[in-house]
């Protein structure tokens, strides 16, 4: 039996390395190229990029943030998306072990984030993600699956259904299209995943977030009203959230309210 930290570490690097994928993922499939070949080259230079310097986070921090070929300025949103991914993969790991709630929960977190930097990216929500996910998410609620089924399935149907009446009211009231059919199969799968509670809390955080967020854009970048805004990346971040400290809000807040009481 291998030492414990050595798992540990296992499960870092592996998380580390998802994250180096999604960092693909989120750059290729709105532009409908493979995930898979060709290698990863410097979009300044065309340089295909050596497996010495595609090491997760390490790269990026030895080669301070620039191609090696040009100088060009990499983001540093590459290493970010690696070490939240290898975060939430070492957090999965430490409250359900390797388990399939553990493959499950984090394939859950990894679309979530791919979801939130391509619409952040280009206003849309890849179907090619969404509709897998509430494939993935009610099959893992199958007998003894977190959450229950027909919870999972009642998600479905309230994320689905709470977002299109939002829209249909929001487009019958101002005549402009206001949500896209994106977020709608967004929530749903997130319904697959959290069930119909987690649908409400990750709507209610998701919106809370959206217009914090969204009044102060406007204040610092004068009042455009109209300023497009995308809601992925709010609904995604709701349903981590609620994945991670979904139990916790909703317990402070029944004590909160006083409702324990009753
Ligand atoms: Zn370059």
């Amino acid at each position: 039996m291998a030492p414990e930290y050595l798992l540990w570490a296992a499960v870092l690097y592996v998380g580390a390395a998802v994250g180096s994928f999604l960092n693909v993922v989120i750059h290729r499939v709105p532009l409908g190229e493979s995930v898979v070949k060709p290698r990863s080259r410097c979009p300044a230079c065309r340089t295909t990029i050596a497996w010495y310097d595609n090491i997760p986070v390490l790269s990026w921090l030895a080669l301070r943030g620039k191609c090696r070929g040009c100088g060009t300025g990499i983001s540093g949103r590459y290493p970010f998306i690696e070490f939240i991914t290898a975060l939430i993969a070492l957090v999965l790991f430490a409250r359900l072990g390797l388990s399939i709630a553990f493959g499950v929960q984090f394939a859950f977190s990894c679309a979530l984030i791919v979801v939130a930097y391509i619409d952040l990216d280009h206003q849309i929500i890849p179907d090619k993600i969404s509709l897998p996910g509430i494939v993935l998410g009610l099959l893992a609620a199958i007998p003894g699956g977190m959450p229950a089924m027909t919870d999972a399935v009642l998600g479905v149907l309230l994320g689905g259904g709470l977002l299109l009446t939002v829209a249909w009211v929001y487009e019958r009231s101002t005549g402009r299209e206001g949500m896209g059919g994106g977020d709608v199969k967004l929530l749903a799968m997130i319904g697959a995943f959290l069930g119909w509670q987690g649908v409400l809390l990750t709507l209610l955080l998701g919106s809370l977030l959206g217009s914090a967020i969204g009044l102060v854009l406007m204040a610092s970048q004068g009042a455009d009203r109209k300023l497009a805004i995308p809601f992925g990346p709010f609904l995604s971040l709701g349903a981590l959230v609620t994945l991670f400290w979904g139990h916790a809000i909703v317990r402070w807040y029944i004590s909160y309210a006083g409702l324990a009481e009753i």
